[in-house]
């Protein structure tokens, strides 16, 4: 009932505010519906500051839902939610016990950066300026700031000599990893990766995965929805498999990959492995 929800929440909140900081993700008891099918179903995970998950799971089974809820570009049904410190909660009848107003979610949005498959990148904006466009519109950095910054995130993807190309001048791995600097010229501090390689021809994924693998050096904390799984093996701290709305099973690489505990999470593997 209402009351137990308020509890939990107060002691979900306690332990948020003293140590959920420095880009951690704590998730409980999350749920989500779109009209009768539960897309999410009581979610639970804990994602330290700073660590590597990567989600795996069949089509369908909840995963991007799951990022854009980490993202608040949905809102969940019932369960709590931190990023960073930061809470939203709701009972298990959806009343809210904590919500973001909508200029902190937009707050939000600029502390999280999301990685789409499709890269997202705006057609009539050079490189550069599509780096520094939202640095200087949100964050208002001034020019030359976020033009220096963007040089320096453009040679860590190893595409300096790319600065003023169009987005259709680019190869799709080299548009990846101008997407993957513009999520990190807004200095995030929680990273959202949806199927970053899933549009790339597969001569093309090595390139944006060895990004990915550099950055996971950085003290960010990333959340990688992927079917690659061998990258998941060497770069992920957990992998946590997902399958009709549920974690099925979580765990390190070697636990998941190796030593499977549910059939389901077996039977997965046995396809994609
Ligand atoms: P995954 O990323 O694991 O493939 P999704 O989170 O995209 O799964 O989707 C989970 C389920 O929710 C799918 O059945 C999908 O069709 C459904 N779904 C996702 N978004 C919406 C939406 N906005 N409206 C209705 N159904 C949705
Ligand atoms: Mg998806």
């Amino acid at each position: 009932d209402g009351s137990s929800d308020t509890r939990a929440f107060a002691a979900f909140r306690s332990v948020t505010d003293l140590r959920a900081r420095g880009g951690a993700v704590r998730i409980h008891g999350i749920s989500k519906s779109f009209g009768t099918l539960k897309v999410l179903d009581d979610v639970e995970l804990n994602l330290p500051a700073g660590s590597v998950t990567a989600i795996i799971g069949p089509s369908g089974s909840g995963k991007s839902t799951l990022l854009r809820s980490i993202n608040h570009l949905e809102r969940v049904d019932s369960g709590f939610i931190s990023v960073d410190g930061k809470l939203v909660g709701y009972t298990q009848k959806g009343e809210v016990l904590y919500e973001l107003k909508e200029k902190d979610i937009l707050k939000r949005r600029t502390d999280i950066g999301m990685v789409f498959q499709n890269f997202n990148l705006f057609p009539h904006l050079t490189v550069l300026e599509n780096i520094i466009e939202a640095p200087i519109q949100v964050r208002g950095v001034s020019r030359d700031e976020a033009t220096a910054y963007a040089q320096e995130l453009l040679a860590r993807v190893g595409l300096s000599d790319k600065i003023d190309a169009y987005p259709r001048q680019l190869s799709g791995g080299q548009q990846q990893r101008v997407a993957i600097a513009r999520a990190l010229a807004l200095r995030p501090k929680v990273l959202l990766f949806d199927e970053p390689t899933s549009a790339l021809d597969p001569e093309l994924v090595g390139e944006v995965l060895d990004v990915i693998k550099e950055l996971a050096r950085t003290g960010t904390t990333l959340v990688i929805v992927t079917h690659e799984i061998g990258f998941a093996r060497e770069v992920a701290d957990s992998i946590v498999f997902m399958e009709g709305g549920h974690v099925i099973e979580a765990g390190t690489p070697t636990q998941i990959l190796n030593d499977a505990r549910h059939p389901r999470t077996r039977a997965f593997l046995a396809k994609v492995l």
